[in-house]
């Protein structure tokens, strides 16, 4: 049995972002698919990050995530630099560009799931490489549901890993852009299908500020992005929702259409916290009374009357 009172284990990057939008550059920020995501589960649940970084991590860093109550036993630490991500946003911020990826330590990361993780509930593969996100697969056995991200980077790179890594998950949270580049299909209800072909019952298709489309089993919810008056930093959206949303799961252990569609409206308002500042900053800003509140802004402006037309 485990010993860790971990419910949600996430594999994923812990980074240095260096950040465009057309109004600010922020240098080397705390950034990384792993830290978003944690630190968004960490207000439902008790999440573990499983990551690499080199020897200029800032303990602060470390710290801020502690704080936040991620648990880093398996946090890893080699001698390099930290993995480097460099992106700039187009003027309305709907699109970005990488201009840098520099794996540094993330290059020969060997993801070792730590003991006291092995049968933890609920599993995380953040965009991380597939080959990574599979040898994850082999080493836990207690994961009852499993989520995975990826993007353009690793869909160009290692698609038959990627396949591998579809086949055995239960869900996958993806953009328009990727879906499209790993289906072929523009049309997200045909992207969806080919996805769910591919193996995960569950298929969230994220597009940006207009919202997020999730198909599970013959259900699809539509969840548009909650309407914020200023936006300073996409970066982290994607991973943010994701946390939200598995982080509601480990929290209510309920994997059921209903509680479905509840998950995806906490990863919509995880995200819209994240998207208000730089680095983690939106994110831990956020407090049980704020999340709920624009959870029922969300509710009040979806909501529909049951008369018929
Ligand atoms: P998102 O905006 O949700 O797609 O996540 C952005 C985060 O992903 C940034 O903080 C980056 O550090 C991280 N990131 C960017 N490219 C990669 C990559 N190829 N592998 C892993 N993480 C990445």
């Amino acid at each position: 049995m485990s010993t860790s009172n971990t419910d949600l284990l996430v594999v994923g990057s812990v980074a240095y972002d260096t950040v465009e939008t057309p109004t600010t550059t922020a240098e080397r920020i705390l950034g990384g698919s792993g830290s978003f995501f944690s630190v968004a589960a960490s207000y439902f649940c008790n999440p573990g990050v499983v990551a690499v970084v080199g020897d200029d991590f800032d303990p602060a860093h470390e710290a801020l995530l502690r704080d936040a109550g991620v648990d880093l036993t398996g946090l890893q630490h080699e001698p390099g630099d930290t993995f480097f991500w460099h992106g700039r946003y187009d003027d309305n911020m709907m699109s970005r560009t990488s201009l840098v990826t520099e794996l540094g330590v993330f290059a020969d990361f060997r993801p070792h799931i730590p003991d006291t993780y092995i049968d933890t509930p609920y599993l995380f593969l953040a965009n991380i490489a597939p080959e990574l996100q599979l040898a994850v697969l082999e080493q836990v056995r207690g994961a009852s549901f499993i989520g995975l991200d990826t993007m353009d980077f690793w869909i160009n790179g290692n698609r038959d890993a990627l396949h591998k890594a579809l086949r055995r998950v239960d869900a996958v949270f993806i953009n328009d852009e990727e879906s499209e580049l790993l289906t072929g299909h523009r049309n997200v209800r045909k992207a969806a299908r080919d996805l769910q072909a591919m193996g995960p019952d569950t298929v969230v298709i994220k597009r940006g500020e207009h919202g997020a489309i999730m198909f599970s089993n013959q259900d699809i919810f539509y969840c548009p992005a909650f309407p914020l008056e200023s936006v300073q930093d996409p970066t982290g959206a994607g991973d943010s929702f994701a946390g939200g949303f598995m982080g509601y799961l480990a929290e209510t252990r309920d994997t059921r259409t209903a509680n479905l569609r509840r998950a995806a409206a906490v990863g919509t308002v995880m995200a819209s916290f994240a998207v208000e500042d730089f680095s983690l900053t939106g994110l831990q800003a956020a407090q049980r009374d704020t999340i709920i509140e624009r959870f029922d802004a969300l509710r009040t402006l979806t909501s529909i009357d049951n008369l018929a037309l």
